[in-house]
């Protein structure tokens, strides 16, 4: 079996795990408590949050530790949003977002009597600069715009969104859960407010996240009980899974270039082989300013389903998307905001790499596919 998911998950970094392994055991102590074995496990979070501080350049009372990428994405919108209630009420973001953030947003409006709007996006899923400042007016509280799209690979200008947000005086999101894998993940030279990260995507522990919260920015908790994480989620430390998260992000921003490297020639030639040899298909999202581990297609007259399940069969793990879309007949929301019809958005497949892929798997991958898309076809008919 080939694994070509990468998007959807990561297996752990060998490295990651051992450092994580004394804080199940040996060091089991809980941070919040006095004793030395308290102490041994504080520290170790308080390292942990030096290191993610040092990778995203920032302050470690700028990070909080979450259950993952869709909590912090939650945290950072439902927090800032009903912490500035009185004064502001519009919140901005995309139909292109994971539903961590789309679906929040949504809530915001249905539950809580926020105004949404969605911001434009380009034929490539593409939040640009132009769509922000046409949507922004007196009364928005915040926008949130995903750094790199995890199902079509798209990065977002982030820099120059977070701009102008920030001229336009509201503050502004980031979900880095699928960049930081591969991308600069530097707070001050994105100039965001709120970024949201998830261990996982990058060869850590599911299950653990991280939130950046530019100091001075006002949000409500939400989860209420003991005073950790600055007393914006209460819960005892997952010591363990926050070790590892943090080795893991410090891994991926040390080998950044070496897995980069590794990755994008065989994205390349996934890329330009399958649009060579397959009639009728088309790569979905940025051709450029895209994720190097991330090939992402529609075929004409395809059940992306049905190919997912031809593909397992022949040995291959890929994805039509978001992972949470499988058994869904309905295209994805990312792949409808792009304007396909029918015919082409159903036929949607994700090929992401990783640090374990070789250029034997995507060989293999290459020939297996064009007769598989062939029979998906002939069994749409
Ligand atoms: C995976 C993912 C999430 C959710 O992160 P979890 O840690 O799985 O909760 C959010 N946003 C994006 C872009 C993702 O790829």
């Amino acid at each position: 079996m080939i694994y070509l998911d990468y998007a959807a998950t990561t297996p752990i970094h060998k490295s990651v795990l051992a450092k994580m392994m004394p804080y199940f055991r040996e060091s089991f102590g809980n941070p919040s408590s006095i004793h030395r074995f308290g102490q041994k496990a504080e520290s170790a979070v308080d390292e942990a949050r030096e290191k993610v501080a040092s990778v995203l350049g920032c302050r470690p009372d700028e990070i909080v530790f979450t259950s993952g990428g869709s909590e912090a994405d939650n945290l950072a919108l439902r927090g800032a949003m009903t912490a500035r209630k009185d004064s502001t009420k519009w919140i901005l973001t995309a139909k292109t977002e994971h539903p961590a953030v789309s679906k929040t947003a949504i809530q915001l409006e249905k539950e809580f009597g926020f105004l949404l709007e969605w911001l434009d996006v380009d034929g490539h899923g593409m939040v640009t600069v132009e769509s922000l400042a046409k949507a922004v007016c007196n009364n928005t509280t915040m926008a949130s715009v995903m750094y790199a799209n995890n199902e079509i690979g798209t990065i977002n200008p982030i820099a120059d969104l977070a701009a102008t947000a920030k001229a336009n005086n509201i503050l502004f999101h980031t979900d880095a859960v699928q960049a930081a894998a591969y991308l600069d993940v530097d707070v001050t030279k994105l100039g965001v407010d709120l970024m949201s990260l998830g261990g996982h995507k990058f060869y850590g522990p599911k299950g653990v996240g991280a939130l950046y919260v530019r100091k001075g920015t006002n949000l409500v908790p939400h989860l209420t009980g003991g005073s950790q994480e600055f007393s914006l989620r209460a819960g005892t430390h997952n010591v363990p899974y926050i070790v590892g998260f943090a080795e893991a992000l410090k891994l991926a921003a040390e080998e950044r270039e070496a897995r980069t490297a590794h990755v994008k020639p065989l994205r390349d030639h996934i890329i330009g082989t399958v649009l060579e040899s397959i009639p009728d298909s088309k790569l979905t999202g940025q051709p450029e300013k895209r994720l190097p581990n991330h090939a992402s297609f529609v075929f004409k007259d395809v059940d992306g389903n049905l190919l997912l399940q031809l593909l397992d069969a022949a040995g291959f793990a890929c994805s039509s998307g978001s992972a949470c879309k499988t058994g869904n007949p309905e295209p994805s929301e990312v792949i409808k905001a792009l304007g396909y019809s029918n015919d082409w958005a159903l036929g949607s497949l994700r090929i992401t790499l990783g640090m374990d892929t070789t250029p034997q798997h995507v060989e293999s991958f290459l020939e297996s596919l064009p007769p598989l898309i062939e029979k998906a076809r002939n069994l749409n008919r």
